[in-house]
Parts: structure tokens; sequence; C-alpha cells
């Protein structure tokens, strides 16, 4: 019992990284950790209420205390999931028809929804007032003693913290007994791959003749690491990382709903920094609006948060770049260093630009890559550039940026970069030489032939001469003197 946390499903920790998740996941109901941890929110919150009392806002608990979005806005239902569809579509099948598998293994990237999706499952297996429908009914006895954290029947256990076998015996010893209060006893194992060898192999028989009251829920960012006798009898749903459009859809109706307005690209660029998990963004969606005036949240300011540099001067910068105008690329490097960019991200931004270019040369109009406002100067600019002169100068900054790390003065080193990408994208590519040289080769056999018609029209010339002095002079000799 000191391995495993026989805490609510609530209790344990999210996936990982980000500031710990107070425990409950209701809103309504209050607890310790919460009201610590959000107490300044609460006061942003409070003050936001009185500008706007209309808006009803879920990060807003009815104890008056602020919750952080990523827990306000938490699933309560599967069709809350987003982007998930197949995988949610598999388990509502499951759950409509009774036949959930006893193990299921959900793998994908951070932030995807994988303890979501399980806590979920955990619920409905246990709600006593689902009938029908798929979503836990949030009513029932279960689903209220879920809600509060009092079920010792559903066990969240973080494998990262418990990866020796005695935990897992622990699980193994107590299949056996029916559950105390639930339909069903379920174990929600995260990051189930750090389990060690013997761990899991303590789990195979169980896996393998599972008793019906048992279920268990796995949840791995590295499904490889897992192993194949236990990847056999999972039942294994892969959720996908989402894309910086689904994210920023999401994060402008999330601010919608809490009363804030928030510009498109502003919501783009933090669904960018998220990588793909929701909870990442909504983390940085709430630093957003404490930093925010006036429930309107700007590029700009989200910018300044996330360090990123002005866009428009990172583009001022790679057309110098490709003009080949050095002095004006080094001034455009100065004034961003001067607005606070750092040498190694300012140069990660200046790649991650040569990335989107390269992919909107090819995709064109489809390339969801851009921010609106860089689109035109983006098209402009790829549409001078060919592919191959824009992987040429990646190359060359990829080349840089591990230069950058080792060099003593990082700014320096930036500096000698562009002037080397200067100097790249004014040279020809190889290609371009060889055609050039073919073109001048061409040139002179053209000449050649030219230099020779133009001999045989001056002897033409020359005899119709010579054919006209003599019938002026007839018999007369003509001779050919130079002077
Ligand atoms: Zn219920």
């Amino acid at each position: 019992m000191n391995e495993t946390k026989k805490s609510a499903t609530e209790k344990s920790a999210p996936e990982q990284a980000l500031p710990p998740l107070p425990s409950t996941e209701d809103a309504a109901t209050s607890d310790k950790d919460a009201a610590t941890s959000d107490k300044d929110a609460a006061t942003s919150a409070k003050d936001a209420s009185i500008i706007e009392p209309k808006v009803k806002s879920k990060a807003l608990s009815v104890a008056g205390e602020r919750l952080v979005l990523a827990r306000a806005y938490r699933p309560r239902r599967f069709a809350d999931l987003i982007g998930q569809d197949q995988v949610r579509r598999i388990v509502e099948n499951a759950l409509s028809s009774g036949r959930l598998h006893h193990a299921i293994l959900l793998s994908g990237p951070r932030g995807t929804g994988k303890t979501t999706m399980a806590r979920l499952i955990a619920r409905a297996v246990n709600c006593r007032g689902r009938g029908k429908e798929v979503d836990p009914c949030g009513a029932c006895s279960s689903c209220e003693a879920m809600a509060r954290g009092e079920v010792i029947d559903v066990v969240e256990i973080d494998a990262a913290s418990h990866t020796g076998v005695d935990g897992v015996r622990e699980i193994v010893d107590g299949a056996g007994y029916r559950p105390v209060s639930m339909p069903c006893r379920v174990y929600i194992i995260d990051e189930v791959h750090m389990l060690s060898r013997a761990a899991f192999n303590a789990l195979l028989k169980t896996l393998e003749e599972p008793p019906p009251h048992l279920r268990f829920l796995f949840a791995t960012t590295e499904v490889e690491k897992v192993p194949l006798t236990v990847l056999s009898r999972c039942l294994r749903l892969e959720l996908t990382r989402l894309d910086s459009e689904t994210l920023a859809a999401h994060y402008v109706s999330v601010s919608k709903r809490e009363g804030w307005q928030i510009e498109r690209e502003a919501a783009l660029a933090i669904a960018r920094a998220a990588e793909g998990s929701v909870r990442d963004g909504l983390s940085l969606l709430d630093c957003a609006m404490v930093e925010s005036e006036g429930r309107s949240i700007v590029l700009e300011r989200v910018r300044r948060m996330l360090f990123l540099s002005d866009g428009h001067a990172l583009y001022d910068l790679l057309e110098a770049i490709v003009k080949g105008d050095l002095p004006e690329a080094l001034t455009c490097l100065d004034a961003l260093i001067l607005k606070g960019a750092q040498a190694e991200r300012l140069l990660r931004e200046l790649m991650e630009r040569l990335h989107r270019l390269s992919r909107l040369k090819v995709e064109g109009g489809t390339a969801l890559l851009l921010e609106p406002s860089d689109r035109e100067r983006g098209e402009k600019l790829a549409q001078g550039l060919s592919l191959a002169s824009l992987s040429r100068l990646w190359q060359i900054a990829l080349r840089g940026y591990e230069e950058l790390r080792l060099a003593p003065h990082p700014r320096s080193a930036l500096d000698m970069l562009v002037v080397r990408l200067v100097c790249a994208a004014g040279m020809p590519l190889p290609r371009e030489v060889l055609a050039r040289l073919a073109r001048g080769q061409k040139n002179k056999e053209e000449n050649k032939e030219e230099k020779k018609e133009e001999e045989k029209k001056e002897e033409e010339r020359g005899g119709a001469y010579e054919e006209k002095l003599r019938e002026a002079f007839p018999g007369a000799t003509i001779e050919e003197r130079t002077m």
C-alpha cells in the first residue's frame, strides 16, 4: 500500500512537466491545494468578473476561486475530447455495446488526452446511471463519489515513480478481491513503459486471465518500450498530436467562453508553442490572460510572453539576406537583438521561417504553417527563391546553430552566420553554374558560325565589286593591294 497511491482517480499528478493540476475534476468542489495554488489567479478573475459580470466563466468556481483553464476545461464527456475522433469512436462503441476490453493501452504524445481519456473510461464503467449513454451521468452515487475523490476502487499509479515489482505485486494480490463500493476496480497506470521487466512479468498473468470486475488502463508516451507480451494483451488506442489550427480554434473558443477576446494569430502562436498539447496551450493561455489587459489578448503580448521575435522584423532580416544586402541584414539583426531577442532563439525562429517558406513553396496556398499576416510577405519571398536555395540557407543555418552553441560569444557567431548566409544567397547554385557554363559553350559555337557566315558574305560582296570593276574597265587586271 506504500507503493501505490490509493487515492481516487483524480488524485494523481498529470502526465508531465506542467504545474500540477489540483486534484478533483469538479469545478464546484473546493479543495485546499486548489485554493492555495490558484490564489493569485483568483484575485484577477474576481476583478475580471467585476468588469463583465454577465460572462459565465467556467474557470470561476462557485466558491469564487479561479481554476486554471486546463482544469476548468478538462473534458467531462467523450465528445469534449478534441481531435481524437477515431479513438473516441472505438471507445464509445465498446462502451455502448458493453464490450470494453479489460485492458486498454493509450499511447500518444504528451498532452493529447491519454490520462483524461483513461479517467473518463474509469468513470463510465463505474457509472450506475449511464444506461445506454456512453458518458458518465455525473449524478449517480459512483459519479459523485469519484468527483469528490473518495473512491478506493479506482487507483491511479504513476509508473515513473513506482517502477518496481512491489507496486505491481500489490495490484496482482488485490486483483482477486471484489471492489469495495464500485462495480469495477480500475487501475490507471500512467507512463506504463517505465515499469521494470519484473513488474511487467508480474502483471502478465493477471492481464491474461483477469477477473471480470477488473480493468486496466495504461497510458504511455513511449509505446515501443512496452513489452510485446503486454501489448498483445491490450486493446491499443493511439492518440494523435493535434495540429496548430485545431488547437488555435479551441483556444479561441475557450477564450470566448471566458469572456475574453483573442486575436486569431495570438491563438495560433500559443498553439504553435504548445506543440500539439492541449494542456500546455491552455496553461499558456492562462498566462496570457494574466499578462493582458481589458479582456483582450493580442499577438504582440503573446509574442513577448513567449519571447518570440517580431515576425515582420524577422522577414526584414530574411529579405535583406536574400537580396544579398549585408549592411541591411546586419542592421536588421541589431534591431532584433536590441528588442531583446536571444541569439539562439532568434536563429531557431529564422530556421523555422525557412522551413515554413519551403513548405509554402511546395504546398502553395494549402500550407497552414503561416500566420495570416506572414502569408503575404512569405509568399512574395518564396516566389523569388528556389527550393534548392532555401534548403541551402537552411543547411548553413543548421550548421550555424551547432556553432552558436560552441561559440564563446553567441552574438558574434550570429553576426558571422548572417555574413555567411548573405554570401550564400548571392552565390549561384551548382546547377545554375553548370547551366551557365553550358550556355557559354553554346554561345562560343554560335559565334564561330556567325563569323563564318560573315566571311562568306564578305567574300560574296567582294566578288560583286570585282565584277562591277571588270564591267567598267574591260581588259584591266585587278591587283589586291594592302596599305
Ligand atoms: Zn453516474
